[in-house]
């Protein structure tokens, strides 16, 4: 009984994955059971780091290991300018174009009514504090073009402005309805360089 009970606890586990249902849970199991053991080794070691050690930056909320991430350390950056993006595979799409020098922050999230998700959780405060240190000069708002993303920009346009801070906005090269991490680099960068007044 205890190693069926074991089974199911790894499905059960590996039901908690986005979009995995009971099927290809299973059909993950029975494959690292049967055939790859020593992935499976790799998957469950490397977990147990990831979880331990990987933190949120204290400035920008990125996922780092020290306290502060290498981006927001890199005294070559432009740190008038600041990029704000929901997720870091977005950073990274941004990072990719070379368009940008400035530094960031990850929302790590976007508003979502539905999902129970509203300006706290994406750091609002924080960023507002950020933003009004006197040192950022503007913010670009890349927020992805879905409902979501723009109702998230929208949100931060309001608190940043009555605040007085410069916010602007990715342009609209950017298909909408879009993530940023699945559209081209070049494509992102002349967004960059286009942005306007939010
Ligand atoms: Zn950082």
């Amino acid at each position: 009984m205890a190693a069926v009970s074991a089974l199911d606890g790894l499905i059960h586990a590996l039901r908690r994955l986005p979009g995995v249902g009971v099927k290809t849970a299973s059909r993950m199991a029975y494959h690292m059971l049967q055939h790859d053991r020593e992935g499976a080794q790799l998957l469950s070691q490397a977990l147990h780091e990831a979880v331990g050690q990987v933190r949120h930056c204290e400035l920008c909320h990125t996922f780092t290991i020290p306290s502060i991430c290498d981006t927001c350390l890199d005294d070559s950056r432009d740190n008038a300018r600041l990029c704000v993006v929901e997720t870091p595979a977005d950073q990274s799409a941004i990072e990719r174009t070379a368009a940008f020098k400035g530094l960031y922050f990850v929302l790590m999230g976007r508003i979502s009514p539905l999902d129970g998700f509203g300006p706290k959780d994406i750091g609002l405060e924080k960023l507002i504090d950020r933003a009004s240190d006197g040192v950022v000069q503007e913010v670009i708002l890349a927020t992805n073009f879905t409902a979501e993303g723009e109702a998230t920009a929208h949100v931060l346009t309001e608190a940043l402005k009555k605040r007085g801070v410069q916010v602007t906005r990715l342009a609209r090269g950017v298909p909408v309805g879009s993530e940023l991490e699945y559209v081209d680099l070049g494509t992102i960068a002349h967004a960059m360089v286009d942005r306007r007044n939010a």
